[in-house]
């Protein structure tokens, strides 16, 4: 438009004496980079240091919690290193409190449930954290268990700290992100961890295997294939609730709960020496919540006297040191690119049958081998 008026303008006739009109320029940006890099420094400047964070954790800050959180979280190497220095700063003040999985396929109710048993929880002057592992976020870009708007009464609960399930990464990598992250709640004083999945895949395994209290949530009358229940999770749960036992719901509730007695009987007796429970509640009347409540009491002491508890928790320190290695060297194997480029490759020579799959595999792992000892 600028260099139009420029020719059409009578001023720029070569006739013309007066005055004439210089072509224009660019406008210079509105912001000035610059001072927007200086300005983004001195912020980061700001961030706390580890002893920092430490010190907002153990006085139970949740401000500073949720940003030690984040940086777990972070798939940034400042940031992961920041943050595994304060989770072994918290690791003396962690392992206080009772960790509950829960899981349910979605619309079983585990929201309602969390948010009832929570209130539960908090009127005793107890302070609970709610974490979520849900490995559909990634794929969904939209995290079902993310979405905690429904748990109104216990977002705004000063006892209570809902966190929705770190999004990024493989299952292994959201499990032991969760498991850094109860640390961290331990350590800043809540004595109660919930964690929250939903009960249809590989996730259940990973909660199961950071919890001292497996709870189920079932509905009656749904049929166990409806529900997408294995039988797998039925036989790591400590407790099943039937949910949802309300109106002309309760009746058969009962029934269900029959049911699932009797067939958890026919499982082989647990490691702990419990009984698992077969309950019913309704999450939405906050009816048989303190019953779920006693059932877990009643766990805790009995696999504390017996020293299952510490027994479960030592087992699940040392699988974590275990599938964190595993992970790490999984991740070192398949993200080298000289290795990434060769394994198509030998997928054709194992699908061409040139090569047996054990074979392909020898290859590959020397070939990591020689590429690590010449770095
Ligand atoms: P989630 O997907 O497992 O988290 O399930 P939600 O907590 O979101 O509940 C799914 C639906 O079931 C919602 O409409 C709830 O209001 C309803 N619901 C949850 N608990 C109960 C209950 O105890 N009784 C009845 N009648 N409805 C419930």
């Amino acid at each position: 438009m600028i260099a139009d008026q420029h020719h059409s303008h009578i001023e720029n006739d070569p006739e013309y004496t007066g005055l004439t009109v210089n072509q224009g320029i660019e406008p210079p940006p509105s912001v000035n980079e610059d001072s927007v890099k200086r300005f983004l420094k001195n912020k980061k400047k700001k961030t706390l240091s580890v002893v920092q964070y430490v010190e907002g954790i153990l006085n139970g800050d949740i401000t500073i919690l949720s940003q030690a959180v984040t940086l777990v979280e972070s798939s940034k190497p400042d940031h992961q290193e920041i943050a595994q220095e304060i989770i072994l700063k918290c690791l003396p003040f962690s392992g206080n409190s009772v960790r509950i999985g829960i899981t349910g396929v979605p619309g079983v109710g585990k929201s309602t449930f969390i948010e009832a048993m929570g209130k539960h929880i908090t009127s005793k002057g107890e302070k609970l954290a709610v974490l979520a592992i849900d490995p559909s976020s990634e794929r969904t870009k939209g995290s079902i268990l993310g979405d905690k708007t429904r748990m109104e009464e216990l977002s705004a609960d000063p006892l209570a700290y809902i966190r929705p399930s770190p999004s990024a990464g493989s299952l292994g990598g959201v499990a032991r992100k969760t498991r850094e992250i109860i640390i961290l709640c331990e350590a800043a004083g809540f004595s109660h961890i919930f964690i929250e999945t939903v009960g249809v895949g590989q996730s259940e395994t990973a909660v199961h295997s950071m919890v001292d209290f497996f709870l189920l949530l079932m509905l009656a009358g749904a049929g166990d294939e409806l529900q997408g229940i294995k039988r797998g999770i039925m036989e790591m749960a400590d407790a099943i609730t039937i949910n949802k036992a309300d109106g002309n719901n309760i009746e058969k509730a009962g029934l269900a709960r029959i049911q699932y007695q009797n067939a958890l009987h026919l499982f082989p007796a647990t490691e702990s020496g419990w009984v698992p429970k077969v309950l019913t509640c309704s999450a939405y009347l906050k009816t048989g919540i303190s019953e779920i409540w006693e059932t877990i009491n009643e766990y805790m002491l009995k696999t504390k006297a017996n020293n299952y508890f510490q027994h479960r928790r030592n087992e699940q320190s040392k699988f974590w040191m275990y599938e964190t290695i595993n992970e790490q060297l999984r991740n070192d194997f398949y993200q080298n690119e000289v290795i990434s480029e060769k394994l198509g490759e030998a997928e054709g020579k194992v699908l061409k049958e040139e090569l047996s799959s054990f074979v392909a595999a020898r290859k590959l792992l020397d070939l990591y081998d020689q590429i690590r000892k010449n770095n």
